[in-house]
């Protein structure tokens, strides 16, 4: 008997009885008639019902609690609408109030509240337009991730959250610990003796399932992870957080242009989705927060990415005319300015950059017949900078021991990742999207912050 205001507001079915459970968004009028907006979170949109002052004078509305943000049941009967912007709407018979919502301290009462306001209320947030938007598009993005998987053959692993080897992020690790803060034990060199942990040695939140992901590809064939990721970001930028989600696939059999192939593919995927199954809600940012956006999205779907090597964007750096603030040499790794300079004022589309010099990047990327680069792979997007990292990895043993010497990565601590080289080694590939900045790009957003539920960064620990 109840239906959503999604469902409502696309009916073709007029002149019969419904019944709708929401909040209240809005209520104007006057003594004759009150027009109380109503949303549910199934869509962007609000229905409007239309009370009549006989049955519903605004003093007993008032009384009632009929107010922006009241928890309330409607029924009455769905017509035609004269309204602009609306096709139907609810002739209410009945309003049933379940939570009211003080309208001298609910903070949502007006409307134009900053992002930053917003974000310290994030509780409240989701109630907004922009964040309803964006958090419905999180779930049609996450959903799609899932769908194209799912349909191109890969399987979801699930990789550990909580890891023993600390070999990729030095410096970017959570601790997990059950030592005691006060007077921990300490060993001959006065260090934290973590021998006497929970698990018997260090442990840390993931900065990435890829290592543990490499081992399901080698049994399974294509593989993908999609979970929270932990980085301890000493940097306070808009395209960084402290626990975000990443989407790592990893395919056997792959070389670094299938691995390219594969991503500009996926990407495209999602864009596409999108832009399909959440229409009113990027109508909406476009029309609120950037007229662009909408044109951007269509742009990325419809056009090749430009790829080039990491070499070859270095001469171009080297001759552009802008003043970069940190300056480009052969051997340098790129900023989010060089990034950006290349997709939006170069280019003017998003960008595949290969083979960069191994210095800058990890000690299982491929190592290049020139010894120099690894076969790395960034995808760089407009308003974004990279939005994948990835690279076809190193399969030979000799090879990946010399890098990890090179790199001073402990042995002891990856046997199992070069058990994976001694036994059945296959050539491989593989990369990571953060989730967060694939949302960032499709919401037009402009900080990170504002695309996730519960943002943290340092210093924000409050929900
Ligand atoms: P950046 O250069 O932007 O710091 P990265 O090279 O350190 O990124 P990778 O280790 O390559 O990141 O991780 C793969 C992907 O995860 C990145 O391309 C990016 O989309 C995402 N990512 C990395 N760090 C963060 C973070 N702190 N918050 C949100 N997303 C992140
Ligand atoms: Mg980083
Ligand atoms: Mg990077
Ligand atoms: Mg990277």
């Amino acid at each position: 008997r109840r239906s959503s205001v999604a469902a409502l507001l696309a009916s073709q079915e007029l002149d019969r009885e419904v019944l709708v459970k929401g909040w209240v968004r809005t209520r104007r009028g006057n003594k004759f008639v009150q027009f109380i907006a109503v949303n549910d979170g199934s869509t962007i949109n609000s229905i409007q019902v239309v009370a009549n002052a006989e049955t519903f004078p605004e003093e007993k509305l008032k009384a009632d609690g009929v107010e922006n943000g009241a928890a309330v049941a409607i029924r009455g009967t769905l017509v035609a609408s004269q309204g602009k912007g609306q096709t139907v709407e609810i002739q209410a018979t009945d309003i049933e109030v379940y939570g009211s919502a003080d309208t001298t301290t609910y903070p949502l009462q007006k409307k134009g509240h900053t992002l930053e306001f917003l974000r310290e209320i994030a509780h409240l947030r989701p109630r907004t337009n922009t964040f309803g938007a964006v958090l419905r598009l999180r779930h049609a993005l996450a959903f799609a991730v899932h769908q194209y998987f799912n349909d191109n053959g890969f399987f979801y692993v699930h990789t550990p959250i909580i890891t023993g080897s600390d070999a990729e992020g030095a410096g970017q690790m959570f601790r997990v610990t059950t030592l005691p803060e006060q007077n921990p034990p300490l060993n001959e060199a006065g260090q934290v003796d973590y021998s006497q942990d929970f698990f018997g040695k260090a442990t840390n939140l993931t900065v990435s399932g890829q290592l543990e992901g490499e081992i399901a590809a080698m049994a399974l064939g294509k593989v993908y992870t999609f979970g929270p990721t932990f980085r301890a970001e000493n940097s306070n930028t808009a395209r960084h957080l402290a626990e975000f989600w990443m989407i790592e696939p990893e395919m056997a059999f792959f070389d670094l242009q299938d691995n390219m192939d594969l991503a500009e593919d996926f990407l495209k995927y999602l864009v596409r989705y999108a832009l399909e199954k959440c229409q009113d809600d990027l109508k909406f940012l476009t029309e609120h927060y950037d007229k662009e956006l909408l044109g951007r999205l269509q742009f990325v779907v419809e056009n090749d990415f430009q790829r080039l090597t990491y070499t070859e964007a270095i001469e171009i750096l080297k001759s552009a005319k802008q003043k970069f603030e940190f300056p480009v040499d052969w051997g340098t790794d790129l900023q989010s300015e060089h990034e950006r300079y290349l997709v939006e004022k170069h280019f003017k589309k998003p960008v595949i950059l290969t083979n960069y010099p191994k210095e800058v990047k990890s000690f299982y990327m491929k190592l290049d017949e020139d010894g120099r680069t690894v076969a790395a792979m960034d995808v760089l997007f407009p308003g974004i900078g990279e939005i994948i990292g990835g690279s076809q990895r190193e399969e030979n043993l000799e090879k990946l021991q010399q890098r990890m010497q090179e790199m001073h990565v402990p042995e002891e601590d990856l046997w199992w990742y070069l058990d994976l080289r001694r036994f059945g080694s296959a050539p491989h590939a593989g990369f990571g999207l953060g989730f967060e900045r694939l949302v960032l790009f499709v919401t037009g957003m402009a900080n990170i912050r504002d695309v996730i539920p519960f943002p943290r960064f340092p210093r924000s620990a409050e929900f």
